[in-house]
């Protein structure tokens, strides 16, 4: 018998790509496709199984002509917003995410965005390579530190824990809301608020670690953002789509938000353009995951996922 054929959408980091080889027939795609839904089921033609990322969508009207030979849909990410879950179930087919293996990494880009973000370490970047700087100067690029700041936390989970007891470190008290308090909060003395708008005048620093949902979607817009203190910085690791862009361009704009780090966007990587020439804005590229470390353990995790469909049981990891 032939071995089970997995159709994976991008190139993998190199421990992953070994173990498919070695477990499957693959059919590679290519990192430069953008996966509209013709592509998407011109790949999964044939497949057992279908492994995709981040940012490769799998919506309904794609999900309905997938052919009945895939079994599973294994994301290479924690996030599972481009996938339409409840379609995948209605046709039987698996969903599995990498969930726990990236949390450390994403955690550590909140914290470098928060850093970044609060000393303004873009700008000075920035700065030093125009051949800009003239000196050292008492009131040049001030920023705020971390310690005796609050941050509030949406969704306390894994990556939300992670970064707030990083932040515990560099001094910080913990505010959170989560749809429900969260037993681990307690080692972290960080407060509950059930609603979130309660929570947001008593925070200096939000961060979003929330999933993109139905709910989540445009969390952070224009209202939530004026019930934050002047001044407060606004961090989201999280996804792009729980923030308004255009209210928060207007509030980084109006000096309302003093800066904001945001690894995650609507549209990626069509970013709104009006970040781009705003100073307080820092920008990166979703690099929360990308460590090498954490890709191959987010690899590998994707193909147990398979490697337990394929073999007559649920995935390990399912959603
Ligand atoms: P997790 O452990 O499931 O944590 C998510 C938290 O959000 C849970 O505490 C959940 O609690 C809470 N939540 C869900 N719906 C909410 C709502 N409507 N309001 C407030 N809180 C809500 O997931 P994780 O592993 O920490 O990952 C979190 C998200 O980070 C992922 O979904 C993904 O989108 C993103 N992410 C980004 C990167 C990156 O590269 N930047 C990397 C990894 C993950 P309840 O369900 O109890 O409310």
């Amino acid at each position: 018998m032939p071995l089970p054929l997995v159709a994976v959408t991008r190139r993998l980091p190199a421990a992953c790509e070994t173990r498919l080889d070695a477990l499957f027939r693959v059919r590679w795609g290519d990192d430069a496709t953008d996966y509209d839904a013709a592509r998407m089921l011109a790949l999964a033609e044939g497949a057992d199984a279908l492994l995709v990322s981040a940012g490769d969508p799998v919506p309904a009207a794609v999900i309905a002509k997938l052919p009945a030979s895939v079994k599973v849909i294994s994301t290479f990410s924690v996030g599972t917003d481009h996938i339409d879950i409840k379609a995948a179930k209605a046709r039987g087919i698996y969903v599995g995410n990498t969930p726990g293996v990236l949390t450390d990494a994403t955690a550590d880009i909140a914290l470098l965005l928060m850093l970044a973000a609060m000393r303004r370490a873009g700008e000075g970047e920035r700065l030093v390579r125009a051949g800009k700087w003239t000196g050292w100067r008492p009131t040049q690029l001030m920023g705020t530190h971390l310690s005796g700041k609050t941050l509030g936390i949406v969704g306390l989970g894994r990556i939300g824990a992670a970064t707030a007891r990083r932040a515990k470190a560099f001094g910080m008290n913990i505010a959170y809301h989560s749809r429900r308090p969260v037993p681990e909060a307690e080692t972290l003395q960080a407060r509950y608020f059930a609603n979130l708008d309660d929570m947001l005048p008593q925070v200096q620093v939000l961060s979003l670690h929330c999933p993109l949902t139905p709910e989540t979607k445009g969390l952070v817009n224009a209202r939530r953002l004026a019930l934050l203190p002047k001044g407060a910085i606004v961090i989201n690791t999280a996804r792009g789509g729980s923030v308004i862009d255009e209210d928060l361009i207007a509030a980084l704009t109006s000096g309302h938000i003093a800066a904001a780090g945001l690894d995650v966007y609507a549209n990626e990587p069509n970013l709104h353009p009006g970040y781009l020439n705003l100073e307080n804005a820092v920008l990166l590229p979703h690099l929360g995951s990308a460590t090498t470390e954490t890709r191959a353990a987010m690899g590998l995790r994707a193909i147990e996922n398979i490697s337990a469909v394929l073999a007559g049981n649920p995935p390990v990891y399912g959603v």
